[in-house]
């Protein structure tokens, strides 16, 4: 099946103009439907439609296919059903980063998209499943005159009110950082998490299950902090809710005090502490960020259904620039950017040549003055997290001459948060850097002195400024 796959991608120029011939075929075919009726044409004509598609594409008979939009790769395919990718997760050879045998289906379907002439990318919204329609003809779809929908770029622009967005706005350089909750139902633990963070970060992403490991749940987290004089960033995937648990807890949030929320795919439930989990993956971060900017802007959710209050939240959502296809990622930005991003936290950066490249053409197409892009750095303490980091996160580029400095360290953790600082600094000066997202996992204790030494703050103050104990301020 895989060879068929990647034949069908090898040959999506001759496979589109071969559908778009069929295509007129379909239309063709509409009175005749109309006069028999579309319910007795329905399961005849899926039956041909799945044996043809099956073969040739690994068709999984979504009833909503978008393979003449993605490069005749069918993103069903994708372990994660991403239907707006690819994911940050590629593995630097273009495999998949839960599959590593297979291609990343989004990675096959970019190299499909540019042999064809109607197949670019959309950059517009591909709207998830609807799993009632699983099994239901898309080639009757054609034949109604039903094409696949594909929202209209939107732009998320309702103000959350929030601390973060109002130092974004002003052009301050930002600093965040991430707090993963603890394995505790006690809300001192989650104090005592933050405290470390205190005076020296402006807001503090909590992760939502990194990993795919449980912990405390981010919203619980979010909502002890902010009762802490934190800035919290929630973070929310995919991984374990349906749309309708995450528009919920996303009205929660916001019922809460919650102001920022971090749109994330997810990581796959395989590396994490329950693999035998179901994962969801109901929507994807594109369409999960639409269906909060629908929230907010909208006043609704994704059924139409209308909200007495809309909530309001300053969106964002992560970035890998880089992961392959390099080409890719500009628009994939541009995706999550016109689905609702405001702003953007990215993958671990050590490879300051190769993000200035990527800023240049984030630049060139006008992004940086769409979305606030915070730099993900963080200190790598010794040789083996080098190694660790290369081989086990997937997007990350560690250059020989930073993997030799730590090797020839006396003190590889001081040497490491050398390196950090100094990207810091080289960051700082790459225009449409909005900030650095310092991730110190394990070690959050040298996110002070990285941000103290690198003198990013420029004598102002941290957001979060506020008190190690959460009864402090109540
Ligand atoms: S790398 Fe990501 S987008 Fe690509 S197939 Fe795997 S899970 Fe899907």
């Amino acid at each position: 099946m895989l060879a068929m796959r990647r034949w069908a991608v090898r040959h999506a120029g001759a496979l589109e103009r071969v559908y778009i011939a069929f295509r007129w075929i379909l239309h063709g075919l509409r009175p005749l439907v109309g006069w028999l009726g579309a319910e007795r044409v329905q399961p005849p004509l899926a039956r041909v439609e799945a044996a043809v598609k099956r073969l040739m594409f690994d068709c999984h008979m979504c009833g909503r296919c978008v393979l003449s939009a993605s490069g005749m790769s069918c993103p069903m395919n994708c372990p994660k059903g991403v239907r707006n990718g690819p994911c940050g997760g590629v593995r630097a050879d273009g495999t998949c980063e839960l599959r590593p045998e297979m291609p990343c289906v989004w990675v096959e379907s970019w190299r499909g998209s540019l042999l064809m002439s109607e197949g670019r990318l959309p950059l517009g919204l591909v709207p998830p499943v609807e799993h009632n329609e699983a099994g239901a003809s898309s080639w009757l779809r054609v034949i109604r005159g039903e094409a696949s929908p594909r929202a209209a770029p939107a732009r998320h622009t309702a103000s959350s009110g929030g601390r973060l967005e109002a130092l974004l706005q002003s052009g301050a350089f930002a600093v965040t950082s991430e707090l993963s909750p603890p394995d505790s139902a006690d809300p001192e633990d989650v104090h005592q998490a933050a405290a470390v963070f205190s005076g020296t970060v402006d807001a503090l992403n909590v992760t939502d299950g990194a990993g795919a490991y449980c912990h405390l749940s981010s919203l619980a987290a979010c909502a002890l902090l902010l009762r802490s004089g934190c800035e919290p960033i929630m973070q929310m995937t995919c991984r374990d809710r349906n749309r309708i648990a995450i528009q919920s807890d996303i009205l929660g949030a916001a019922a809460l005090g919650l102001t920022n929320l971090l749109c994330l795919t997810g990581d796959g439930v395989e590396h994490g502490d329950h693999p035998g989990a179901k994962p969801v993956f109901d929507l994807d971060a594109v369409s999960l960020l639409d269906t909060a900017r629908t929230l907010c802007d909208e006043g609704r959710y994704l059924s139409g259904r209308r909200l007495r209050s809309a909530p309001r939240l300053l969106l964002g959502a992560a970035d890998n620039p880089f992961a392959p296809p390099f080409d890719a990622r500009p628009a994939r930005l541009a995706k999550k950017i016109a689905a609702g991003a405001r702003f953007v936290q990215t993958q671990y950066c050590f490879d300051v040549p190769l993000l200035a490249r990527y800023m240049q053409r984030v630049r060139d197409e006008g992004l940086h003055e769409r979305c606030f892009i915070l730099v993900g750095v963080g200190p790598v303490v010794s040789l083996k997290a080098a190694h660790w980091l290369s081989r086990r996160v997937p997007g990350v580029h560690f250059p020989d001459a930073l993997m030799a400095r730590l090797q020839g360290a006396a003190d590889p953790q001081r040497e490491g948060v050398r390196i950090c600082v100094e990207m810091v600094q080289q960051l700082r000066e790459i225009p449409g850097v909005a900030g650095v997202h310092v991730m110190a996992h394990r070690h959050q204790e040298l996110v002070a002195p990285i941000v103290a030494e690198s003198g990013v703050l420029a004598g102002r103050a941290a957001l979060f400024a506020g008190h190690p104990t959460g009864g402090a301020t109540q």
